[in-house]
């Protein structure tokens, strides 16, 4: 999809029609002009040529139970990314995007970050990737929509503020998806100034933090960006956050098995998350190499110990696990 010569070719025609066109493109989810049959047929032809709307993309089809698809996007450089789409039970569709081609964090236990680093998303392309399932349910269901985004994918929102910003303000725009921002969470390992830039937006988006860890010195080893931004400064940076926008905030951790999964490492953490307005979100650990997963029992006792210490805490569904869609398995390559 190139949309970059849309205003342009716009420009000469009357007012209405940016409304035609922005409904068909961001309401409708069309996939060729010629199915807007309100715009004149010469118009439709100009809009084909010049204004491509094919997204280029390939269908993880070996559908998980969970019923969760997963989608290799090839972008108009030929960078490949992943997006997923989570179908939950009361047909709620959430739609897992990537704000980076790769990941420059290199996270121990993420096939993203193995995979190194390419580029920035443009916020045309994080869109892209919305409109890409958008289509998919038109498709396949009427009724179903896009109910969510996370921005959860390949890559840190944060090191690429300005264009994940972009796009959730475009996808929050009552024009186009009109996604309300309390259903988009965006997830960083803990880059406090997009932290800092989040509190100050108008926007209400959800916040979670990668922690993984409840001390420097393993995050250290499982997470290199924490040499650069330490526990006490994100969770400064968060409780202002908290202060300044009165909402909660979610700390992802993973349960990996022998790494951060002891009972003393479950009190750690207790200790660190005693504040009312935090949650604490443990993720069964996805297998991509190095590491196992802690055991049901192991992440059923951990959670416990937070619990009877006050602490707020859910266990993730780990949803594309069997489709290798799952949190960090994205690796934007073909198989
Ligand atoms: N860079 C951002 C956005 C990625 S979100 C961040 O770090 O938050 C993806 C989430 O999945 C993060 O919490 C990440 O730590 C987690 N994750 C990475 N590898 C995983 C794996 N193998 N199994 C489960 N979760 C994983």
């Amino acid at each position: 999809m190139n949309l970059a010569k849309l205003s342009s070719i716009l420009q000469t025609e009357p007012k209405y029609r940016f409304a035609q066109v922005n409904k068909a493109i961001w309401q409708d989810f069309i996939s060729s002009w010629q199915e807007v049959s309100n715009l004149p047929k010469a118009l439709r032809e100009k809009l084909e040529e010049e204004c491509p709307l094919e997204i280029r993309a390939e269908l993880d089809i070996n559908k998980g139970k969970n019923k969760s698809v997963k989608a290799l996007i090839t972008l108009i450089d030929g960078e490949a990314i992943e997006t997923v789409l989570i179908r939950q039970k009361d047909k709620r569709n959430t739609v897992c995007v990537s704000s980076q081609v790769g990941c420059p964090l290199a996270c121990e236990f993420c096939a993203t970050g193995k995979f190194g680093f390419r580029r920035n998303l443009s916020s045309e392309e994080i869109v892209e990737q919305v409109v890409f399932w958008a289509r998919y349910l038109k498709a396949e269901n009427k009724d179903e929509k896009v109910d969510n985004i996370v921005f959860m994918g390949m890559g840190e929102p944060f090191l690429n503020y300005a264009e994940f910003i972009k796009a959730a303000k475009f996808l929050n725009n009552p024009e186009t998806l009109n996604i309300g921002s309390r259903r988009m969470s965006v997830s960083t390992a803990g880059i406090t100034e997009g932290i800092k830039r989040l509190a100050g937006e108008k926007m209400q988006i959800n916040l979670a933090i990668s922690l993984h860890a409840a001390n420097d010195n393993l995050r250290k080893d499982l997470m290199p960006i924490a040499k650069k931004y330490n526990l006490h400064e994100i969770l400064k940076t968060v409780d202002n956050y908290i202060t300044k926008t009165g909402r909660r905030v979610m700390f992802e951790y993973l349960m990996i098995k022998e790494v951060n999964d002891s009972d003393r490492d479950a009190l750690e953490l207790a200790k660190l998350m005693r504040q009312p307005l935090y949650i604490v979100n443990l993720i069964p650990y996805n297998e991509t190499g190095r590491f196992k997963s802690s055991s049901r029992e192991r992440i059923e006792k951990f959670k416990k110990i937070l619990e009877e210490a006050g602490v707020a805490v859910t266990v993730r569904l780990s949803f594309g696990a069997d489709i290798t869609a799952a949190c960090g398995q994205l690796r934007g390559r073909k198989k």
